[in-house]
């Protein structure tokens, strides 16, 4: 008999997962999502929903009776909840990982006290802390909601001290904490994986292109030198290793200036700069997700073709019901993740567009260009 997952958050993740463990059906029998919005992205591909915030109490120890096995697609679950259920289900990566990563202040403690780079850091207390680290790192620097924060959206870069309050302010009583601004060169990331029995797997590194803090492109294999890649990797490996959660891990990093490479953060779940994996090697990251949690071996990453992946994001200035691109175009997989509305810069779908065959990450690149004025959205 398969097993039962429970998912915490049944976005365009959670669906991917889901789709994933379709292919799984001897080890997976079902899939049930907690998701707050009805009708998410998982619940369309056939995954059971239970309608409820990521941190309702009751939900969790609901999904945690129904389920042998939980995981998540968010940061945000409640560890303490989930810590309390680890008596009805497994939980991969665990709460007490999960804790360390949701917040960014212990996440990146976490790394400094086991010896990997990441960029001068500080807690911040007060307006005055913030004055003070800014003596110590010089500006600019990006002040930080500690928690809760994606796409960018929890972090606000101080330029001038006559702004130090208004930064401040604006996060109205969050905890904060205090980065030296990297002026980067690129940022890259690895998809790595930990099974529960501690074999580790790492995806080739790639390089992200952001657009107002959210994830744009992705270049699969990242154009960084033999170099770069060994110490990202290094990195990575060793990451996961200290880190001992099973599961996938999007480890984000920036390649500096002077071709250092540091972590900027860890997502413990599958990563948006995975989904080229969906065609460009033999295991998906999603697939690799589930056999990481249920201790089976894990797949081949190997990169198989060269792969840019690009996201499709609601337009800046229309919020409604809207219509998919529509593209044909030769090795192009698009991937719509069914949600209805669409808002300014919503992640509503992706596409992979597929190297032939000798293509180069240039050639590529070059056939996304003359893609993307028809990668967007209309409305109905
Ligand atoms: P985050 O949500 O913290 O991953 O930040 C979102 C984006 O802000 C990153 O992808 C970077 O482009 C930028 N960023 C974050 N931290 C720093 C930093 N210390 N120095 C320079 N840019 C940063």
């Amino acid at each position: 008999m398969g097993k039962i997952l429970g998912i915490i958050g049944g976005g365009q993740l959670g669906m991917m997962i889901a789709e994933a463990a379709k292919d799984m059906s001897e080890e997976i029998e079902k899939v049930i999502v907690l998701d707050p919005a009805e009708n998410c992205p998982a619940s369309q591909v056939g995954a059971e929903q239970i309608v409820a915030d990521f941190k309702d109490r009751e939900a969790i120890i609901e999904l945690s009776k129904r389920s042998d096995i939980i995981t998540y697609e968010i940061e945000s679950g409640d560890s303490d909840v989930l810590k309390s259920v680890e008596k009805n289900a497994e939980i991969n990566p665990s709460p007490e990982t999960l804790r360390v990563i949701q917040d960014k202040f212990l996440q990146k403690t976490f790394l400094k006290e086991n010896d990997i780079a990441v960029p001068d850091f500080v807690r911040i207390n007060s307006a005055e802390d913030v004055r003070r680290g800014i003596d110590e790192y010089g500006l600019p620097v990006l002040l930080k909601a500690r928690r809760d924060a994606y796409d960018g959206r929890g972090n606000y870069k101080i330029d001038v001290s006559d702004c130090i309050q208004k930064a401040y302010d604006y996060f109205k009583g969050q905890k904060l904490m205090l980065e030296r601004f990297v002026p980067f060169k690129q940022e890259v990331s690895v998809i790595a994986s930990r099974n529960t029995k501690g074999q580790i797997k790492t995806y080739p590194l790639v390089e992200n292109i952001h657009e107002e803090n959210i994830l744009r492109e992705t270049i699969a294999p990242a154009r960084v030198s033999r170099r770069i890649i060994e110490d990202a990797e290094e990195i990575a490996e060793k990451t996961m290793t200290v880190l001992k959660g099973a599961g996938v891990f999007g480890i984000e990093m920036f390649v500096t200036r002077d071709d250092q490479v540091v972590i900027n953060e860890i997502a413990p779940r599958v990563h948006n700069s995975g989904h080229h994996s969906l065609q460009s090697s033999e295991t998906s990251q999603f697939e690799q997700h589930l056999r990481a949690i249920l201790g089976l071996d894990l797949g081949s990453t190997r990169l198989v073709h060269n792969t840019v992946m690009y996201n499709i994001l609601g337009e800046k200035s229309f919020q409604g019901e809207y219509r998919p691109p529509e593209l044909n175009d030769e090795d192009l997989y698009l991937k719509m993740y069914g949600k209805k509305i669409s808002k300014p810069l919503r992640k509503l779908g992706h596409f992979n567009l597929v190297g032939s065959s000798g293509e180069t990450v240039d050639q590529l690149l070059e056939r996304l260009e003359k893609i993307k004025p028809r990668a967007v959205v209309q409305s109905t």
